[in-house]
């Protein structure tokens, strides 16, 4: 049977808008033909998105976007329903599918966005049709209950404490072992807000920086600036998390990379001695990262973890990517040092597979959040069950169903199949890039993310393959040329990997453009991943063909 539903639209027109159309329309199908199409599309969503989208998906993996500017300009609201519900969800597919990027390629292999697992879209669906909120116990009931389960597990895979330790803070209501945020920036957010507070304790007139502001708190210290510590390859949003804590981004100084890219410890510690040196100035926290967003690298925790702790600072870990390789048995090893941390962020709309968005951050110390602690006369009282008082956050939807459901169904086995099939895929990229003449491994794998660049074997010959400096005129020209490749490849829409600018030397001259693969979708294979390298062969072929 064909499940398509028609896409024939019939427009509606009225011209009066009474209680009993309301109701016709709030409380369920009006008619049998949207009962019919309801469940066309429904079902064939719940039974795996892939081959239903892919009917109306465009054969370009971006769509047009330039079309789609040109269509949306419309800033009247109809005045009266223009169309049933059927037909709107028809319209939906219809329009948006085709245009909408198709990030469950195959080959599409450049973000952090790919595809997820069919029951996701069902498990979306049903915390929709719930619509619980968590921000209060009142509305959310057992959510809460689930939610503070799920994250004892998330907190236990990384911090691994005893059984005792989960019986008593689970669900105990003073303990915070984590929270849920909307994503990653938030969560990275939510725990460095902490930090921050938990640098200025009360005292003598000082009640609390969340009262009097961080002008007031660094007076009562004697200090006169904050830092965070951060490496160069750190995400960018602790850039605008320096902005909203009010210490100024420029204060979020940013710590060499070694040659494999991971933060420098020595310039680590030279830059700490300087602060001290000051004496006026304050690190609330240093951040490390567990999977850099650009090349997937993994700062070494355990010797920041040191520092943190003799220097007594809040050492936080962004590990919003790398973070679920904890359920891979055979490379959990890798993020070895992050049950020291004193935060961690984990991001479940990537390595977690869920629908977009969700972010989670955890605590080793279940009292550290009441540094945050906010209370509404008419929701939050003290010593309350409700989620909302410790978080950024305000009303929010049930993710945690999800990601709990998610870690039945899959089990550690299935996310940690997912993750070893991304980290091993990896590699065999680069070999594979290692084998052609054309190309160069400019950041070798670590974790399922790697960057390479084009470069012609004429400009190779001679030199040592891993040399990447050609010097200032050859360096142009190889950017220009992965800049090309770059974007001849998205144009042409059937295959990407996205592009970034690394600068290893840290010397602005040696800035290089470089092609970043990311591999999370298990239909990603090498076999693809080859067909991808040789389309870029052949757009440099049509388009550089002079310099052969
Ligand atoms: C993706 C990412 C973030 C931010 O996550 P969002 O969910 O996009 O806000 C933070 N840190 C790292 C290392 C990331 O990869």
């Amino acid at each position: 049977m064909d499940t398509t539903p028609s896409l024939s639209i019939t427009n509606k027109t009225t011209t009066r808008f009474g209680r009993e159309d309301l109701m016709r329309i709030f409380t369920g199908p009006e008619n049998r033909k949207d009962q019919v199409v309801i469940k066309q599309l429904i079902s064939s969503l719940a039974n795996g998105m892939h081959e239903s989208l892919n009917r109306y998906l465009g054969h370009n993996l971006f769509g047009d976007y330039e079309a789609c500017q040109k269509k949306y300009t419309n800033s009247f609201i109809n005045e009266f329903p223009e169309m049933n519900v059927g037909n709107a969800l028809e319209e939906l597919i219809a329009d948006v599918a085709p245009h909408s990027v198709n990030v469950s390629s195959p080959y599409y292999s450049g973000h952090m966005t790919s595809a997820i697992p069919y029951f996701m879209v069902i498990l979306k669906a049903i915390v929709a049709a719930l619509n619980q909120n968590v921000v209060k116990l009142e509305t959310s009931g057992i959510v809460t209950a689930i939610e503070r389960e799920v994250i004892g597990k998330i907190h236990r895979l990384v911090f691994q404490n005893s059984d005792q330790f989960y019986q008593e803070h689970i669900q105990k209501k003073r303990s915070c072992l984590g929270c849920f945020t909307e994503d990653g920036t938030l969560a990275n957010l939510q725990a460095l807000w902490i930090a921050r507070n938990g640098c200025f304790p009360p005292r003598n007139e000082f009640f609390s920086i969340g009262k009097q502001g961080l002008m007031t708190a660094q007076k009562e210290y004697n200090l006169c600036k904050s830092v965070v510590l951060v490496s160069r390859l750190s995400h960018y949003s602790l850039q605008k998390i320096g902005d909203v804590l009010g210490i100024g981004n420029e204060n979020i100084i940013r710590i060499d990379v070694d040659r494999k890219n991971r933060m420098d410890i020595d310039h680590l510690c030279e830059i700490i001695d300087s602060i001290k040196a000051s004496k006026t100035t304050n690190i609330l926290a240093i951040v490390a990262t567990a999977g850099t967003t650009e090349c997937g690298t993994i700062d070494p925790l355990h010797a920041i973890s040191e520092i943190c702790k003799k220097e007594k600072i809040h050492f936080h870990v962004d590990a919003a990517w790398g973070g679920p390789t904890l359920l891979s048995d055979k490379y959990a090893g890798l993020l070895e040092g992050i049950q020291l941390a004193d935060s961690v962020t984990i991001d479940g709309h990537k390595q977690l597979y869920m629908p977009m968005t969700c972010g989670m951050v955890f605590f080793r110390q279940p009292l550290v959040s009441d540094a945050v602690i906010y209370y509404a006369n008419y929701i939050n009282r003290p010593e309350s069950l409700d989620l909302g008082v410790k978080t950024i956050s305000g009303s929010r939807e049930a993710n945690s169903l999800i990601l709990s459901s998610a870690l039945k169904i899959l089990g550690k086995k299935g996310y940690g199949a997912l993750i070893d099939h991304g980290i091993e895929t990896a590699g065999l990229l680069a070999d594979e890039i290692l084998k052609r003449d054309c190309f160069q491994l400019v950041s070798a794998p670590v974790l399922n993310i790697l960057n390479y660049r084009y470069l012609p074997s004429e400009i190779a010959r001679g030199h040592e393959p891993e040399t990447m400096d050609f010097g200032e005129d050859t360096n142009k020209l190889l950017n220009e040329i992965n800049l090309v490749i770059h974007r001849e490849q998205r144009k042409q829409g059937q295959s990407f990997v996205s592009r970034t600018i690394l600068n290893l030397a840290n010397d602005p001259h040696k800035e290089m453009v470089v092609l970043r693969s990311v591999i999370m979708n298990p239909m990603t294979t090498i076999d693809v991943l080859r067909l991808i390298l040789d389309e870029q062969e052949q757009i440099y072929a049509a388009n550089f063909g002079e310099y052969k």
